[in-house]
């Protein structure tokens, strides 16, 4: 199953992807895909709900704006340095444990949004990732345990701003939380769509350069580890997102140092998720 989110800000639906790739609106089933929805099996529900109307949903329109996937969730947990090379450009330590540093919710938006430069900027740089949703509320979980508490997976663009993240006093979270530093989806892919989420391709191209192209099997920790260790700090609800880390290839890594400049077109994909593409505006 798919899941999709469409309409302008603060009047969103929800939708689903049919097996023919066509977009439905299921917004008469009545729910928001959030908190509630996942901790209340709402996939489950959503399917057998499906069963006896989806010839009733109507298909979206070509030009509706597609939202992010999934409601404003509780947190967005990011995990630093897990793939090897990554590390390498950024001049650090493979880490011995994962890397846990926040974003703030508000900085999602959909996958076709554009990014917003913020103010005093000069160095706002992008990250391929594979995003985990959390399906089931958890703490302490066990890897051997942890995929059942895995809704399903979605491609984001951990954008960062390197001065406001290493070059300022304190803590990640400033180069990582502006507005429109999130872009989630096009879907959530519900985990059972997934085979093997430890192999999957993803990349990412600014202005049809290829940037970063890499493999979720380069990942330090993986999925399991990663919503365990996790869960040891802190419970994680429905909804909440595990972005897990982006490959080698960002523009501080390169020689010379290269940002995001007004007018540029970043497009990124990872296997069986889809693709985005982002233009890239100053802020106004
Ligand atoms: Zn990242």
């Amino acid at each position: 199953m798919k899941l999709i989110r469409f309409g302008q800000e603060g009047n969103t639906k929800p939708g689903i992807i049919n097996k023919r790739g066509q977009k439905l609106d299921v917004s008469s089933f009545g729910e928001d895909y959030d908190e509630h929805f996942f901790e209340t099996d709402g996939i489950k529900r959503l399917i057998t709900w499906l069963s006896k109307n989806i010839d009733n949903c109507p298909k979206l329109g070509k030009n509706e704006r597609l939202s992010s996937p999934i409601a404003r969730p509780s947190k967005i947990v990011c995990v630093g340095l897990n793939y090897a090379k990554h590390a390498q450009e950024s001049g650090m330590q493979l880490p011995k444990e994962p890397v846990l540093f926040f974003k703030s919710t508000s900085a999602i938006c959909g996958p076709y949004d554009d990014v917003i430069i913020p103010k005093g900027s000069k160095k706002t740089d992008w990250e391929v990732e594979l995003a985990v949703v959390i399906g089931k509320k958890t703490s302490y979980v066990e890897e051997d345990d942890a995929m059942n508490y895995v809704a399903g997976y979605t491609l984001h663009n951990d954008v960062s701003e390197r001065e406001f993240q290493l070059e300022r006093e304190g803590q990640w979270v400033k180069g990582k939380s502006n507005d429109t530093f999130a872009p989630l989806g096009p879907w959530l892919s519900t985990r059972d769509e997934i085979e093997n989420p430890d192999n999957l391709n993803l990349w990412l191209k600014l202005n049809g350069e290829t940037m970063q192209e890499s493999n979720t099997s380069d990942m330090v920790f993986k999925i399991p580890e990663l919503v365990s260790y996790i869960s040891h700090f802190m419970t994680l609800l429905p909804g909440d997102v595990i972005s897990t880390g982006t490959p080698f290839g960002v523009g501080m890594g390169l020689n010379p140092q290269r940002y995001l400049v007004d007018g540029d077109e970043m497009e990124l994909g990872i296997d069986g998720l889809g693709t985005a593409k982002q233009n890239v505006k100053d802020y106004k």
